[in-house]
């Protein structure tokens, strides 16, 4: 049996996300900065997907870039505002992907952008109190990068109260949404967001293509310089495929985005009433009551022999799952996240991440192997 329960790190693709796709590929061939009718269909395509798109963020087209994945639209966030917009000093949290985490680090190195970092329960939340205090505390122009669903843990941020802080203290707020877009309304218009992050391949769309939202009153050049693409935002020939692909993943799981959430929280409450009489020790990280995408279920199991090699014994029996932050390497080492909410050391986290087809019978399969396992 094969279990695929690694839908944070990637989706599989939606098949008829992929149909748009080949049949792009097999036809919509023009360049689309090309002026003749061939050239004018690809632009068709690309211009008539980032309408959808804004359309359901609620934001304007002029404001919506394609890029080649969320660590571009990051690094182009951070790099940018650093570069364009005179920011001096960025506050994040110290759970956010490496992909924020060492582009903050390179921008303090090469820039000597003050780098603070908000502190983190237990659980991964933020303390909201002391990003107040912080945002209050300093007369260095700041932007705020904190995400809005952890990728390893699951904990969800309040976007609103921070938007709000960063309204009331003049300061930018970036928010990696990747593992959020299409499954939670965002509503761009309503919400005092400069900078956001989409990714395709988590929304049961293609790899290799990303979204920034970047706010109109935020006038950052581009991070690629070439031709002049994407009103001179990004340069490179435009992944006319790859862009009509994220458009159509987007706009499916956002139609359909509460029956996910549904059918995702209930299998996560069977699969942990599954574990509970199981006998399994078993601790999960992140936060369980509420604030949680209910996709995502980090849990540990005590470190002995036999969980040295749990996640190449789970694969044994076609059960894909993840140790730590697996869009990262195939190599195990030890999680910032968990490091950062003081996770125990004697145990072994694993991540399970569900999607709208995991079934009851997945789950049972994957605790029976992992008892068998343990
Ligand atoms: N941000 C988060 C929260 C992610 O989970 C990931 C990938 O796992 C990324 C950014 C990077 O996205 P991409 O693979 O499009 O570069």
């Amino acid at each position: 049996m094969k279990v695929y329960l690694d839908n944070a790190a990637t989706t599989p693709i939606d098949f008829e996300v992929l149909e748009v796709m080949t049949e792009a590929l097999k036809l919509n061939y023009g360049n689309p900065s090309s002026i003749h009718s061939v050239g004018r269909i690809a632009r068709n395509a690309i211009e008539t997907s980032r309408k959808k798109i804004a359309h359901i963020l609620r934001a304007s087209t002029s404001e919506i870039f394609f890029t080649s994945s969320a660590t571009e639209s990051n690094n182009m966030a951070i790099h940018c505002s650093i570069r364009d917009l005179g920011i001096k000093r960025v506050i994040s949290s110290p759970t956010e992907h490496p992909c924020i985490l060492n582009t903050l680090k390179a921008a303090q190195e090469y820039h000597g952008v003050k780098i603070e970092f908000v502190s983190v329960d237990g659980n991964g939340n933020i303390d909201y109190e002391q990003l107040e205090q912080l945002l209050a505390d300093s007369q260095l122009k700041t932007m705020v990068s904190i995400m809005h669903g952890n990728n390893e843990i699951g904990t969800v941020s309040d976007l609103e109260r921070i938007s709000k802080l960063c309204e009331e203290h003049k300061a930018l707020f970036h928010c990696d949404t990747v593992q959020t877009l299409g499954k939670y309304d965002i509503d761009l218009s309503k919400t005092n967001i400069s900078f956001l992050s989409g990714s395709g391949h988590k929304m049961y769309g293609p790899k290799g293509i990303g979204i920034i939202y970047v706010n109109n009153n935020n006038l950052i050049q581009s991070l690629i310089r070439g031709g002049g693409q994407e009103r001179n935002m990004r340069s490179g020939t435009e992944n006319v495929y790859g862009i009509m692909g994220f458009a159509r993943a987007f706009e499916k799981l956002y139609e359909k985005r509460e029956e996910f959430l549904k059918h995702t929280g209930e299998l996560r409450t069977y699969f942990k009433a599954q574990l509970s009489s199981s006998g399994l020790d078993i601790v999960y990280n992140g936060n369980q009551e509420s604030n949680f995408l209910p996709h995502i279920i980090n849990l540990s199991i005590p470190v002995s022999d036999k969980t040295d090699l749990i996640m190449f014994n789970l694969d044994i029996h076609g059960i894909c799952a993840s140790a730590g932050s697996a869009c990262s390497s195939g190599v195990e080492h030890e999680s910032p996240v968990l490091a950062a909410i003081n996770a125990p050391m004697n145990r072994k986290a694993i991540r399970f991440s569900l999607s709208h087809g995991t079934t009851k019978e997945e789950i049972d399969y994957t605790v029976q192997k992992l008892k068998e396992i343990v």
